[in-house]
């Protein structure tokens, strides 16, 4: 899975490849293109996992409260 690296300004084809930071300069237009890898393995979605509780159970309900004789 190759990814065509393109320059932004003149699209001329300047490598192929994979990359997470990229800085090219484009012999074609002189332009400096800064790339940056769109989405990796670094920042992947949470998960909800299944033992994970929210470790706020309210003990005292107020609501519920029922007056004492008195
Ligand atoms: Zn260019």
């Amino acid at each position: 899975m190759n990814n065509d690296i393109r320059c932004g300004h003149c699209g001329r084809k300047l490598a192929e490849g994979r990359y997470i930071h990229l800085t090219i300069k484009c012999p074609r237009c002189r332009a400096i293109n800064h790339l940056k890898a769109e989405s990796l393995t670094l920042e992947r979605p949470r998960a909800p996992q299944p033992g994970e509780s929210d470790g706020r159970q309210s003990d005292h309900s107020l609501a519920g409260r029922q007056a004492s004789p008195g």
